[in-house]
């Protein structure tokens, strides 16, 4: 066992370090005042080849893994950037196709994953159904070789910037039971489908948007690998999805932490700097071991789903550790920021100190892309086997 990272992941990380202090807070305060997108670092990330770290070479990318995507996402949330769309587009979207997609798909899809061209957004999420995914009522039935899919999706982030949206539904032969999901891939423009931006209370470049899709019509190939790939095929993007949400997030709380070590070193008010006191110092110091054991679960959930290969066991530890790294890194994250702003004092709820805005995008973590309190219900029923309540 080593706990040391290979000296290409070190590089990767101070290379995305590089490039996200380039763009930084200033940039992302920048982009929510003028309602715009951060179109240049996606672009630059993905040139730089970043964004396509997990996708095989063959198909253009790094051939790394979630393990290196994961230093990706955590690099730029560090330096005041985090790119929500790569936990949707490459860690979920690029992970199904490269692992599920049939040859064609990949060759169609996987160099734009390589290099960033591509964006394809992720949706699961009902508004009937929220966590309980067995109450999935998206549904595609058959029409000749076309497939024509309908249903209402909630809280997708980025559909406006997508060039598709990968949407989970259910073949109408297994429209009802325990869910048996099928994945589509659907141009925000195709005839049929609508969206509508749900207005957020906290800034942040992305948007979340409902969905409405009434008998879109898609060909064959809009079902990305096979109709009975089911759970499987799913776990194999959200795994990734809860890796590198969890990264992003240890990656808000270093960010939060880095400013409110460097204020309580130059603040000060009596006669020492105000990172003395224990009341401010204990509480970032508690914040500051959280964070690390937050990514040290962060880096074990990587470095198994890596592991994991195509053994479905060792996929079940690698989930166990994602669901542990997601919630462990949100607790944290949201101790380290609250903390931060407290020894902020006024400064901490200022746009110029940058601060307060993160507090959505970390307060998001424990909500989304699973709760807290579905994560613990997983931990309570599969780690400790204790009866399940709902
Ligand atoms: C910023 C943001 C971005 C998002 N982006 C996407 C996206 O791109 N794609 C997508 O598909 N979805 C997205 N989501 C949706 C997100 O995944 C869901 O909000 C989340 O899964 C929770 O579902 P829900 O909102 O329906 O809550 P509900 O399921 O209605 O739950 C409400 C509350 O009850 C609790 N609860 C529910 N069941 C139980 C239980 N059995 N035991 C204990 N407590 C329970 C929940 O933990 C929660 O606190 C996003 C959400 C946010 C906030």
């Amino acid at each position: 066992m080593d706990f040391v990272e290979s000296a290409e992941q070190q590089m990767l990380r101070s290379a995305v370090a590089g490039l996200a202090g380039r763009y930084g807070r200033e940039y992302v305060a920048k982009k929510v005042k003028a309602d715009g997108r951060t179109t240049e670092l996606w672009a630059e990330a993905g040139r730089l080849g970043y964004l396509g770290v997990a996708v095989p070479e063959e198909y253009g990318g790094g051939g790394g893994g979630i393990y290196e995507l994961h230093i990706v996402g955590e690099e730029l949330a560090a330096a005041g950037c985090p790119l929500l769309l790569l936990v949707v587009s490459p860690a979920i979207c690029g992970t199904v196709i490269a692992t599920f997609g049939t040859e064609e798909q990949k060759k169609q899809w996987l160099p734009g994953f390589a290099d960033g061209s591509l964006k394809m957004v992720f949706a699961i999420t009902e508004p009937d159904a929220g966590s309980n995914s067995h109450r999935l009522t998206t549904v595609a039935r058959r029409d000749g070789t076309d497939w024509l899919l309908s249903g209402r999706k909630v809280f997708i982030s980025g559909v406006d910037e997508a060039d598709y949206v990968l949407v989970v539904g259910r073949t109408e032969d297994a429209r009802s039971g325990k869910l048996k999901p099928c994945l589509f891939v659907v141009p925000p423009d195709a005839a049929g489908l609508e969206y509508r931006q749900i207005e957020m209370a906290f800034s942040a470049p992305e948007k979340q948007f409902a969905l409405f899709l009434d008998d879109v019509r898609l060909p064959a190939e809009g079902l990305i690998g096979t109709e009975d790939a089911g759970l499987l095929q799913l776990f194999a993007g959200l795994n990734p999805e809860r890796i590198t949400v969890a990264a992003q997030t240890c990656g808000m709380g270093r960010y939060a932490l880095d400013r409110a070590a460097r204020y309580g070193r130059e603040r000060q008010v009596w006669s020492t700097p105000v990172g003395a006191h224990q009341g401010v110092a204990h509480p970032l110091a508690q914040a500051k071991i959280e964070l690390e054991l937050a990514r040290l679960m962060t880096q074990k959930a990587a470095w198994l789903y890596d592991e994991a290969g195509t053994d479905v066991a060792r996929h079940a530890a690698a989930g166990e550790a994602a669901n542990m790294a997601k919630y462990a890194a949100g607790e944290a994250a949201y101790h380290a920021l609250d903390r931060a702003i407290q020894i902020h004092g006024g400064n901490g709820m200022t746009v110029e100190y940058g601060l307060a805005s993160y507090w959505g995008g970390i307060r998001a973590a424990q909500i989304a892309p699973v709760s807290r309190e579905m994560i613990l219900n997983f931990v309570a029923q599969h780690s400790l086997g204790l009866p399940k309540s709902y």
